[in-house]
């Protein structure tokens, strides 16, 4: 029953704070990139927010250039950074200026590669992706921005139009969407939000499960529930509708993939393999036969029974 996951949390579960911060505001969680927190304010607060316990609270950090700077020159000074990603709060409540700024010093870090926005504006305050945001932002391209979806519902003609406005200036956009029980826990739920997603020039990127928030007992939802999700769309959609289901592991683990079971076991050199049917198929797995006693004949994987070709 889905209500087991949803007494009180124990304590040891309860995130307590971004490990890896380098230097205020600056997390360096994995090798190559960066989570610049450039803000803590939102255009609307979410009670599953993962960082909730800094999101306008009035008691972190300033959020001013003394911060920006500091972060800045860590980036400078870290050659392996090629990926930053701008997020808070939500850093699209700053203004074009502000922005304009961070973007533009950014930029200029050769190393570099790819700045990324991570909001929710152009869902609860799309008058905010107007025609000049869009103009400063293709300045600043390769520049993706990550979308926080939760509902069809939200799919409205003004969310509509601010997402044509940032796909249209060379933007690839990308959704991320916390399962949460009673709003999007459903497969017809998920699929229509996902479909609608695409029709929008969004690719669904992750599907995240509930973190162990206090006070968000009552919207997480057992992980097989997320599972079965996932089982629902793959194969029986587009391949483009379906997110990366990833537990944001609880201690500064990172986001750690969760796939429902399609390798079913091995028998001698097959790897055996359940579609998306729940209909077994072996697959002669290449580990076991390129440079054994029996070769592996790519030829009669392309033209034979089953092949691609
Ligand atoms: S908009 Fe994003 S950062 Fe702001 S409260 Fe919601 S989940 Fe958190």
């Amino acid at each position: 029953m889905s209500g087991t996951s949803r007494g009180p949390l124990r304590k040891s579960f309860v995130s307590n704070g971004p490990s890896f911060v380098c230097v205020p505001g600056l997390v360096h969680r994995y090798p190559d990139r960066v989570l610049f927190l450039v803000t803590d304010f939102c255009s609307t607060y979410c009670r599953y927010c993962t960082r909730s316990r800094m999101v306008n609270n009035g008691k972190g950090l300033p959020f001013d250039r003394g911060q920006w700077e500091k972060a800045i020159a860590y980036i400078e000074n870290s050659p392996a950074v090629r990926d930053v990603i701008l997020s808070g709060g939500d850093p699209l409540t700053l203004s074009d200026e502000i922005l304009e700024w961070l973007l533009s010093r950014l930029r200029k870090i050769r190393h570099v590669e790819f700045l990324r926005i991570g909001t929710k504006a152009p869902v609860v305050l799309p008058q905010r992706i107007t025609p000049a945001l869009t103009r400063m932002l293709k300045r600043y391209h390769p520049l993706w921005i990550s979308i926080h979806f939760t509902h069809p519902d939200e799919l409205t003609p003004e969310t509509t139009l601010a997402c044509d406005r940032l796909a249209d200036a060379g933007i690839p956009l990308g959704s991320q969407t916390v399962l949460l029980s009673g709003i999007n826990d459903d497969l017809d739920t998920m699929k229509r939000l996902m479909h609608g997603l695409l029709k929008i020039r969004v690719k669904p990127y992750y599907l995240y499960q509930c973190d162990p928030i206090l006070g968000s007992s009552h919207f997480r939802t057992p992980v097989g529930k997320g599972l079965e999700i996932i089982r629902g769309l793959r194969g029986y959609t587009t391949g483009y509708a379906v997110p990366s289901y990833v537990i944001d592991a609880p201690g500064g683990g990172g986001k750690i993939p969760l796939l429902p079971e399609y390798i079913v076991g091995r028998d001698g050199d097959d790897l055996l393999l359940k579609n998306y049917e729940g209909n077994t198929y072996r697959y002669p797995d290449p580990g076991d036969w390129i440079g054994a006693d029996r070769p592996y004949n790519a030829t009669s994987r392309c033209t034979g029974e089953g092949g691609r070709a």
